[in-house]
């Protein structure tokens, strides 16, 4: 049975709800899963109470960082595995980060409206059900108006990838694994050499966020192929962090199957041992 630990729910940008996402793990041959929304745990109490025998739920966050040492920012993710889900700096900061992502996704939309796409804010909000709005979601929007033939096709450059796409506002790197740690979480770096997302931070940065306290990399990820999880399996070693691998699921928002990727056993009980903010839960 397979651990999957990089996954999204209707709490974020996934298509599927908290309940029915633990629900469908056995299903998809997995004993073990993470549950990583971006910037928040609000998915986490649906998910732990449907939690169904035969499956362990590892609650955790993906954190949007950035790290500022080239103008602009390069912009990253960290899973934040097991944190505390009440302490009060990391709920401040994750508060801030989704309050700045709401004002992005309504200067996109405006953006889009100024572009001739006649699509309204409060559809938008309705769309996500109080989920932080991301890219994802102006992607349905702009499929349900049959400007766009899919999620991909959303993303292109003349759309979501580049012409109508805002930066936002996320934590500073350091600072966000300092809160992670702090609120008892074990920070590992997702997707660290997805180049195909857009710029990467350099090699370098890995070596630095290691010293800060780095657990692991996501080296088993779609969007690294054969060449860059050997690398990231070089930099783990070189710098003393385990490797996750998980299929970052967000249901039908993306083509990849929930549990297409999955760690190894002997990571999980290292991710566990480290964490001492919350729990597994444990189905029964
Ligand atoms: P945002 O955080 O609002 O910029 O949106 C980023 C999210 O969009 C990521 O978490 C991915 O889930 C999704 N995403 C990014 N690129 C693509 C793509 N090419 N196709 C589908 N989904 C994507
Ligand atoms: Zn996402
Ligand atoms: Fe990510
Ligand atoms: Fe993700």
């Amino acid at each position: 049975m397979g651990i999957d630990l990089h996954t999204h729910s209707t709490a974020s940008d996934g298509t599927v709800t908290p309940a029915e996402l633990v629900r469908s793990a056995p299903s998809a041959g997995l004993s073990v899963l993470g549950l990583t929304d971006h910037d928040t745990v609000a998915g986490w109490s649906e998910a732990a109470a449907a939690v169904p025998p035969g499956l362990t739920l590892v609650p955790g966050i993906e954190v949007s960082a950035r790290w500022h040492g080239v103008e602009p920012g390069i912009g990253l993710h960290l899973l934040a595995y097991l944190p505390d889900p009440a302490d009060p700096e990391l709920s401040r900061a994750l508060h801030r980060v989704r309050e700045n992502r709401s004002g992005r996704a309504r200067r996109m939309v405006e953006l889009l409206r100024a572009g001739g796409v006649d699509l309204t804010w409060e559809e938008v909000l309705a769309d996500a059900a109080g989920a932080p709005v991301g890219r994802p979601h102006l992607a349905q929007a702009l499929i349900r108006r049959g400007l766009v033939g899919s999620v991909s096709e959303a993303f292109s450059p003349q759309w979501l990838g580049h012409r109508f796409r805002l930066p936002k506002e996320d934590l500073e790197v350091f600072e966000a694994l300092r809160l992670i740690l702090a609120a008892g979480g074990v920070p590992v770096f997702a997707h660290p050499l997805a180049h195909r997302r857009g710029r990467t931070v350099p090699e370098e940065v890995i070596g630095e966020m290691a010293v800060a306290g780095l657990a692991g990399l996501e080296a088993d990820h779609p969007d690294h192929g054969p060449q860059e999880r050997a690398r990231v399996r070089e930099l783990a070693r070189a710098h003393g962090l385990f490797v996750t691998g998980s299929s970052d699921y967000h249901g039908t928002n993306k083509e990849i199957p929930l549990g297409a990727e999955t760690t190894e056993e002997a990571v999980l009980d290292r991710v566990v041992s480290m964490a001492t903010g919350s729990a597994p839960v444990v189905g029964r």
